[in-house]
């Protein structure tokens, strides 16, 4: 049993990560605790909707799901509006009780309920725990089993309720998501900005949900995990760490640059020096790529801010890397052109669809279908290299092709003064 119980939740960690919507979440959290834990043959998850104050179905298992679609109940109804309404769980040890449970439900929704459990024997017993996040309920799950009474004891209280406490989590998450429309065409700013916050508050759960999923399994007093698996578990936990720091940072980059509060501090950089500090930064952060730098022997200090352009610099090899899942080569190249000293990055990645192309600069963009899709990003990290490049008086823009890599580059202006100060 203590096996199984550690099973589900080292699965869950994955589930939250990977259901892409909240229905697609709900079932296969009732299938895992279906699978994982002996004796339960039967589940349904309730969902509240806000827009009706009722709880619909999501998900059901050991149920004709298509005829418990049209229940809804109200809160404080039957087994799921109780557990909802006292945001806590109860046990129903025997088929009098569950019936009991019930008894309160109008007598069609009653009906409607036991018929569809037609092709299993009845329950003999259930437990019923809220979906709690901190400030809400966002539904009920209900386990049955048709095999024994006094299925289930006050272990499983607590340890449906943890389990159902990090599947909230996760359910927010994918509301979120669902709410925020991927593709914002021409809508209006204000609708705009809101997307852009529940965009970001998405991108900010999905490491923090993974987090908690893996810090409640460590901390599972029940369950043993070889240090393998507890080293395994730690390193994602600092990895997404790592996401949730970035995502941040872009965040408030980006509203200071909003704010026209970047001050540039300028004089004059080596660029190809600046550029080999930053790729050893990333020959050693990502072992999978191999890294080329190809400047022209002679290239003219640029009168720039060196601390941002080694952002822009690491934003476009950070992309680099995190495109090219497979790894392969990056090349970072120096040009001169007239007039302009030009850097590129090409990388061998996913590449960019061309009517991606010319909205990769804007604001909170992100290609979210094909390859790119499951990666975690701020949709900033290029914006905010345009905004610097631009205020250096430069450009930006990318070339790339689907399947077949991308380069990005960035031409900074050369002055007179220093274009002649050739660099050793
Ligand atoms: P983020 O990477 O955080 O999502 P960016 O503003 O840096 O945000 O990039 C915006 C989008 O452009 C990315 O989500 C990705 O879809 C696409 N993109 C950026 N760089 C590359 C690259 N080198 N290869 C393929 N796609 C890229």
């Amino acid at each position: 049993m203590q096996r199984a119980r550690a099973a589900i939740f080292e699965n869950l960690a994955d589930l939250l990560t990977n259901a892409h919507s909240s229905g697609e979440l709900s079932d296969l959290f009732l299938s895992l605790l279906l699978e994982k834990r002996k004796r339960v043959e039967r589940g349904i998850l309730f969902v509240y909707d806000e827009s009706n104050e009722r709880l619909a179905v999501a998900a059901a298992h050991g149920y004709n799901i298509a005829q418990l679609v049209p229940l809804h109940l109200k809160t404080g109804e039957g087994m799921a509006g109780r557990a909802w309404h006292a945001r806590r769980g109860a046990i129903y040890s025997d088929p009098n009780a569950i019936q009991a449970a019930w008894a309160d439900l109008p007598p069609a929704h009653r009906e409607r309920l036991f018929a569809a459990q037609s092709n299993l024997a009845p329950s003999l017993s259930a437990i019923a725990v809220p979906l709690l996040t901190a400030d809400s309920v966002l539904g009920v799950v209900i386990l049955e089993s048709v095999s024994e009474t006094d299925g289930f004891d006050a272990d499983d209280l607590v340890w449906l309720q943890r389990l159902a406490t990090i599947v909230s989590l996760g359910l927010e998450n994918t509301r979120l998501r669902e709410r925020v429309n991927p593709s914002r065409g021409d809508q209006a700013p204000e609708r705009l900005k809101s997307e852009a916050v529940s965009f970001l508050a998405h991108e900010m759960r999905t490491p923090l949900t993974s987090i908690k999923g893996y810090a409640t399994t460590l901390l599972l007093e029940e369950a043993t995990f070889s240090e393998e698996k507890q080293r395994e578990f730690i390193k994602r936990i600092d990895e997404e760490c790592d996401t949730l720091v970035n995502l941040i940072h872009d965040l408030l980059e980006s509203s200071i640059m909003d704010a026209g509060l970047m001050a540039l501090e300028r004089e004059p950089v080596m660029l190809p020096r600046l550029v080999e500090g930053i790729v050893q930064d990333f020959i050693e952060r990502s072992p999978n790529h191999r890294f080329l730098i190809d400047f022209p022997e002679s290239f003219p200090l640029v009168q720039a801010d060196p601390d941002r352009l080694a952002q822009v610099l690491s934003n476009l090899l950070e992309n680099a890397v995190k495109y090219s899942p497979r790894g392969g080569l990056i090349i970072v190249q120096g040009e001169l052109r007239p007039h302009e000293a030009v850097v590129s990055v090409a990388d061998q990645g996913i590449g960019i669809a061309p009517e991606h192309l010319n909205r990769l600069f804007e604001k909170f963009f992100r290609v979210k279908d094909g390859p790119s899709r499951g990666t975690v990003g701020s949709g900033l990290g290029l914006p905010i290299a345009r905004t610097i490049v631009e205020s250096h008086g430069g450009r930006i823009w990318a070339e790339s092709r689907l399947g077949e890599g991308s380069i990005f580059y960035f031409a900074l202006p050369l002055q007179e003064t220093v274009e002649v100060a050739a660099c050793a």
